[in-house]
C-alpha cells in the first residue's frame, strides 16, 4: 500500500479545501474565545473562520444543520511520538530506564524500521478520528515530517537530538544536518519542522546552546524533556548513581554536570529558555523551579495517563496555573498512554480532578496548546480570522447547564472533524 493510500485508509479523507462560504449550525457552540453559544451558526470560508453568531441572527443563511452536537475547536495533542506506535502494549509499567531499556530493544530490532513508519501514519489517522487536528510530534529519524506530508493533519514535527547516541542526530553537528534535510520539504500552514534536544542529561551543555542557536537562526520551534524523572532532579542537584549508570550503558548525555545546579538552570544558561521552548512533563518541580518557569516564556505540556502509568508523584499542574505559566497536554507516546486522544486525557483528568473548571481543562487542551506551539493567533479558538479547525461532539442531553462539564461526562467519542474548513472525517 503506498503512502497515499495508507493515510487515507480508513476514514480519514484527503484534504480538499472549500473555497466557498459555507455555514454550520450546531445546538451548542463552544468558540472557547467567549462563553458557550445556545444554538449557533459558525461560518468558514478559504479554510478561515469567517462568522460565528447565535442561530436567531442567523435564520436567513443556509447552513447545514448538525445537530445535537457540540462544535468546538480541534484538540491539540502538544506532546507525543507516533513512531513508537507498535510498542503498543509491549512495555508492561516500569520505572523509566527500564521502560528505556525495553523500548530501545524494540527499537533495535530488524523489523523497527517499516514499524515506525507505519505507526506515524497510522497514528496521525487516529489522532484525528480522535478529533486531535494538530499534533507536536517528535521523532529520532525525522521522518514523520515526510511521512505525514499528506495528512491534513497540522503538524509540528519535532527532530530528536541525543548527545552520544548510536544513530543520528547525536550532535549538534548532525542535528544541523538532519534538519536541512527535512528542510527540502516545503514548510506550509500545516507542516512545521522544529528541534528536540532530548533532556538536560541526555544533550550536552554544549548540544543545548548549540540547539539553542539553531532555534535562534532558523526561527525554528522547540521542545525538550524536562524533569520527567526524581532522578533528574536528583542527577543535578546531587548526583544520581541510577542514572550514571543508565547514561554510561548507552554512552549518551556526555557525562555528569556540576553538583549544586538543576535542570532549569542548566536550560537557561544554555539559551533554552529564550526561544518559547515548549517543556514536556517537569513531573518534579520546586518552588525555585516555578520561579524559574514564571519568568521565563517557556510552556509545560503535561501527560496526565503517561503520568499515571509511570506511577509519578502528584503533578503541580494547578500551581502551574495558578502562577501563571502556561500548561497544555499531550499525549506522550501509545508505549505509555492507551490513545492518542486528547479529550480521553481530559476525561481522564476530570475523573480525577472534578473540582477542576471544565472550561480551564478544555482551554488547556484547545487555546493554550495552539499558544504552546506559538500559534495562538491562528489556532485554538473559534475566532474568525483563525483556521477553520473544529470537531463536533454528540450531545444528546441538550438541557445541560454547564456545557463543558457535558462534553467531558458524556461517554460518546468526536463525530467529525474539519480542518483548513475540510471535512477529513465524519463517524458513521
Ligand atoms: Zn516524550
Amino acid at each position: 500500500m503506498g503512502r497515499r493510500e495508507a493515510l487515507n485508509a480508513g476514514n480519514i479523507r484527503p484534504m480538499s479545501e472549500p473555497r466557498e462560504i459555507k455555514s454550520y449550525r450546531a445546538r451548542w457552540i463552544v468558540p472557547m474565545d467567549r462563553p458557550p453559544i445556545d444554538d449557533g451558526v459558525l461560518t468558514v470560508r478559504d479554510g478561515v473562520i469567517l462568522a460565528l453568531q447565535p442561530g436567531d441572527t442567523a435564520r436567513d443563511l443556509a447552513a447545514e444543520d448538525l445537530g445535537d452536537v457540540v462544535l468546538m475547536p480541534g484538540f491539540i495533542n502538544a506532546h507525543t511520538h507516533l513512531e513508537l506506535g507498535f510498542c503498543r502494549g509491549r512495555i508492561p509499567p516500569c520505572p523509566l530506564w527500564d521502560w528505556f531499556d525495553r523500548l530501545i530493544e524494540l527499537n533495535r530490532r530488524p523489523d523497527a524500521g517499516p514499524l515506525r513508519r507505519q505507526s506515524i501514519i497510522e497514528g496521525a489517522r487516529e489522532s484525528l478520528e480522535a478529533g486531535v487536528t494538530c499534533i507536536a510530534d517528535i521523532s529520532r529519524s525525522g521522518e514523520n515530517a515526510a511521512l505525514l506530508s499528506d495528512s491534513p493533519i497540522r503538524k509540528t514535527c519535532y527532530i530528536e537530538l541525543i548527545s552520544g547516541a548510536k544513530s543520528p542526530p547525536y550532535d549538534a553537528h548532525s542535528l544541523e544536518h538532519a534538519l536541512a534535510k527535512v528542510r527540502t520539504r516545503a514548510q506550509d500552514d500545516r507542516l512545521r519542522i522544529g528541534i528536540s534536544p532530548h533532556a538536560p542529561y541526555s544533550v550536552t551543555p554544549e548540544d543545548l546552546a548549540a540547539a539553542a542557536s539553531l532555534a535562534a537562526h532558523d526561527g525554528c520551534p522547540l521542545t525538550v524533556h524536562v524533569l520527567e524523572t526524581q532522578d533528574e532532579r536528583d542527577w543535578f542537584a546531587q548526583g544520581s548513581a541510577r542514572l550514571d549508570a543508565y547514561l554510561a550503558k548507552y554512552g549518551v548525555g556526555g557525562g555528569a554536570r556540576r553538583p549544586g545546579g538543576s535542570a532549569l538552570k542548566l536550560l537557561r544558561t544554555t539559551g533554552i529558555l529564550r526561544h518559547r521552548p515548549l517543556l514536556a512533563h517537569l513531573n518534579y518541580v520546586t518552588d525555585d523551579d516555578l520561579a524559574i518557569l514564571k519568568k521565563s516564556r517557556a510552556a509545560i505540556v503535561w501527560c496526565p495517563r503517561t503520568h499515571a502509568y509511570f506511577g509519578h508523584a502528584p503533578h503541580r499542574w494547578l500551581d502551574m496555573l495558578n502562577a501563571g505559566i502556561p500548561v497544555c497536554f499531550g499525549t506522550d507516546s501509545l508505549a505509555s498512554a492507551p490513545s492518542l486522544s486528547a479529550l480521553d486525557e481530559l476525561r481522564f483528568l476530570h475523573a480525577a480532578h472534578p473540582g477542576v473548571d471544565s472550561m480551564t481543562l478544555l482551554e488547556c487542551a484547545t487555546a493554550r496548546g495552539a499558544e504552546a506551539l506559538g500559534l495562538g493567533q491562528r489556532l485554538g479558538t473559534l475566532t474568525p480570522g483563525k483556521w477553520a479547525d473544529f470537531v463536533t461532539i454528540p450531545l444528546p442531553e441538550v438541557l445541560v447547564r454547564d456545557v463543558g462539564r457535558a462534553v467531558l461526562e458524556t461517554q460518546h467519542g468526536v463525530s467529525g472533524v474539519w480542518v483548513n474548513g475540510a471535512n477529513v472525517f465524519t463517524r458513521r
